[in-house]
């Protein structure tokens, strides 16, 4: 079952980090990578409708980024330029790919930011609260006239530094993304499904959790569905590939005539196609490269391998 997509999107508006990244990767380190929540989610959702972001990047932030962001019809118009230096993470991968460990989190101008919605992003119907302070994601949030679906990501450096202001955040979204981990941290039970239960009590009215390369599993009100990760060959680097699940299930939504049961499925198995194509490069090389035709055939073949009587 495929859900037909309109022409025209419903504006959608990201929220996130801009990054420089130092990765230690089984395949050797790579420094300086541009990386970043919004960078990730904008690539992503561009395969489907014209992002609007939010984000401040240093003057040593490459203006190529931006330029290529532009190319794919994202609006930068909120991505302000400070003076200083970029938002800095480091992180080291284990050999198989499927843990890591943060080494280095440096906020340098997202320390001082304070989010201001150019006129024209305020009306945005869709709204991806990605993976930032989560004061940042109340102040871009109550800027936002009468958004019809707000989902939120975090991440264990949030759960653990910022939990009373995330519990706020939370009470005011529709759909929260996090990992396993990141689950059993902020509900403090290993069960998956009782933490889900503990989440949805929080605020939300839907939950996706990712498990890497496990898949990802849609928790709402009446039931669960579970989506596979597209199996791959060849891992190179999984960061950023959390936004980018986020990033194309909310480009995927708002081009749905509908934001139904059947919308949410159908998004997560396209999430799980796009982010696997993140994973198959250093930084957003493999995404940028990404065709709608090669999108296309990876999805199919997905879907083809959830069907029993094929
Ligand atoms: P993911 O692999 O999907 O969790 O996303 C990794 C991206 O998130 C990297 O490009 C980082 O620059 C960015 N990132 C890491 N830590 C943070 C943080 N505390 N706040 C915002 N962005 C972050």
């Amino acid at each position: 079952m495929t859900i037909e997509q309109r022409p025209s999107s419903d504006a959608l508006l990201i929220v996130g980090s801009m990054a420089f990244d130092d990765l230690d990767l089984p395949s050797g380190a790579a420094r300086d990578v541009v990386g970043g929540s919004a960078t990730y989610a904008a690539v992503a959702a561009s395969l489907y409708a014209p992002a609007r972001v939010v984000a401040v990047v240093g003057d040593d932030f490459p203006g190529e980024t931006l330029t290529m962001l532009g190319s794919r019809g994202v609006d930068c118009a909120g991505v302000e330029r400070a003076q200083g230096k970029t938002f800095r993470w480091a992180g080291r991968y284990a050999a198989n790919l499927a843990s890591r460990e943060t080494l280095d989190t440096q906020l340098n101008v997202f320390a001082d930011f304070r989010p201001k919605l150019p006129e024209h992003y305020r009306d945005s119907k869709i709204v991806l609260l990605g993976n930032i302070h989560p004061a940042l994601q109340l102040e871009v949030l109550a800027q936002t006239r009468s958004p019809k679906l707000v989902v939120a990501d975090t991440m264990n450096f949030w759960i653990s530094g910022e939990r009373k202001t995330l519990l706020q955040m939370l009470s005011k979204v529709d759909a929260l993304v996090v990992n396993d981990e990141e689950l059993r941290q902020l509900a403090g039970d290993h069960n998956l499904k009782r933490a889900a239960r503990a989440v949805l009590g929080m605020g939300p009215r839907l939950l996706i959790v990712k498990r890497g390369d496990a898949g990802a599993i849609l928790f709402d009100g009446d039931g669960t569905f579970f989506a596979p990760a597209y199996p791959l060959e060849s891992e190179v680097d999984p960061t950023g590939a959390g936004d980018t699940f986020a990033g194309a299930i909310l480009g995927f939504l708002s081009r749905a005539p509908r934001i139904d049961h059947a919308a949410w499925r159908q998004a997560l198995l396209v999430g799980a196609t796009v982010a696997s194509f993140c994973v198959e490069g250093v930084g957003n090389s493999a995404l940028v490269a990404l065709t709608h035709a090669t999108l296309a055939t990876r999805l199919r073949e997905l879907h083809g391998l959830l069907t029993v009587d094929a």
